[in-house]
């Protein structure tokens, strides 16, 4: 029983830091992207600098992408389970996506049947739609449909997730979710669904994951309803 004590203060000194290296980092790190993007579009400086410049953008950018997909929703506070509406929470992650989509002329169709609630930490279920809905949108790189349906059905619930994109051979989708698998070269950084995977897990739930390439991908999350 101790021992487990000592996890579980362990584990919370954990996502504490995790919430201040997202909070204390980000800006900077903002602020930095921000310089150097002002750096390459100077006219005076030396090519050799704007190589740097570039390099150096690069790299930041990446460091920025590793903490999106770990830490966007982390929060400095204990961890407490609560009964998650899932329809609010869908809302609240397209608010978030939908500058993404749009870049990307990705349209969001969302659909609600009524749900029951579900047990989880919200700022963690927060992170796993977000990091699946990415996925779609950045499979969709010259635009597409990315569709949302929520639905309860004997005492568990369903959140299906589709994409009308690049979508994946069975070998690839069958590393889905293993550290550092990505196909996206420097853009990427095969954490997400991984991130995604453990927070389910961790909820009671599962993930099923259909993809056809040049089809699409449609991901079912389901889990036991809470009473
Ligand atoms: P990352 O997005 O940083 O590459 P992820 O763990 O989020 O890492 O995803 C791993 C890989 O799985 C992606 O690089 C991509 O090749 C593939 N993938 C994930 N979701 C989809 C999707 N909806 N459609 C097509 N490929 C996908
Ligand atoms: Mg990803």
């Amino acid at each position: 029983l101790q021992q487990k004590t000592i996890k579980n203060e362990k584990m919370e000194i954990v996502s504490h830091l995790a919430a201040s290296i997202s909070h204390e980092v980000r800006n900077p790190l903002t602020s930095i992207i921000g310089f150097l993007q002002l750096i390459l579009e100077q006219r005076d400086v030396p090519d050799k600098c704007k190589i740097y410049a570039s390099l150096a953008l690069d790299e930041a950018s990446r460091t920025a992408v590793i903490i999106d997909d770990y830490l966007t929703f982390a929060n400095p506070h204990p961890e407490k389970l609560h009964a998650l509406e899932i329809d609010k929470e869908i809302l609240q992650c397209r608010d978030l996506i939908s500058p993404l989509a749009l870049k990307h002329s990705v349209d969001m169709k969302i659909v609600f049947f009524h749900t029951d609630k579900i047990k989880g930490e919200p700022h963690k279920f927060r992170q796993a739609l977000l990091n699946i809905c990415k996925n779609s949108i950045e499979a969709m790189p010259t635009g597409g449909t990315l569709t949302i349906v929520t639905a309860t059905k004997y005492n568990e619930t369903f959140i299906h997730i589709t994409d009308t994109g690049q979508g994946m051979s069975p070998a690839h989708l069958a590393r889905l979710g293993e550290p550092y698998f990505s196909l996206k070269e420097q853009k990427g950084t095969g954490l997400g669904m991984m991130v995604v995977f453990r927070i389910v897990e961790g909820m009671g739930g599962n993930i099923k994951v259909n993809s056809e390439e040049q089809i699409g991908t449609s991901i079912t999350l389901s889990f036991p309803s809470f009473a």
